[in-house]
């Protein structure tokens, strides 16, 4: 009952933020001016054109499609990256506990009169002092997300993914289109960068 009461929370927020966010920002320019293509609707028909007023509207699925065969083409067989987080790693609480022990054992070392218990006693310090020793050497980690590959490929999750997944991950994957329309030819250009991620986009701030 309350997961799904989240994960309808979860959905509503995410349709709120998708709302009027161009299916082609980010990914469609006008190769005259450089700027971002608009995407309209009107009645049936969605076009793209440029704000500065550079050539013709051009319609959205040419535009969509050009973008997307060129996607599915050079990137539908790659896996798909799921991000996933990693909590921090801290060892502090063990590491405190530890010192605790060893600060409650040995006030009793000078009680100790029989070899036997000072034996043991020594033994248990000897523990905690290499379990100390360990935990020290472990790096603290941080919070953050990291990307794995799932066992789906983008074709296979293209269809069922919305225009705003689509757009991300035709961004994630460098591409990019300049496109004009002149009298009735459509002009375009477009760009693919296959850039293996760094370190710090894979490693996000949770
Ligand atoms: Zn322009």
């Amino acid at each position: 009952m309350n997961r799904l009461q989240t994960a309808l929370a979860v959905r509503r927020q995410v349709q709120h933020r998708t709302v009027g966010v161009s299916p082609m920002y980010g990914v469609a320019f006008c190769p005259v001016c450089d700027k971002q293509l608009y995407h309209r609707r009107n009645g049936k028909h969605r076009y793209y054109y440029c704000q500065n007023k550079h050539g013709r509207n051009i319609p959205a699925d040419y535009v969509e499609k050009l973008v997307f065969d060129t996607f599915l083409e050079e990137f539908g067989g790659d896996k798909v990256m799921e991000r996933e987080y990693v909590p921090a790693e801290n060892h502090q609480i063990e590491l405190e506990a530890a010192v605790r022990a060893v600060e409650e054992l040995t006030p009793l070392a000078g009680t100790m009169t029989s070899a036997t218990m000072r034996s043991r006693l020594t033994e248990q310090l000897r523990a905690l002092d290499f379990e100390i020793a360990r935990l020290e050497k472990l790096p603290a980690r941080e919070a953050g997300w990291v990307y794995k590959e799932t066992d789906s490929t983008f074709e296979s999750v293209w269809k069922t993914s919305t225009p705003e997944q689509k757009r991300r991950m035709v961004i994630d994957k460098g591409i990019s289109a300049r496109i004009i329309k002149e009298s009735d030819s459509i002009h375009f250009y477009i760009e693919t960068q296959k850039i293996p991620p760094r370190p710090e986009d894979l490693r996000g701030k949770s």
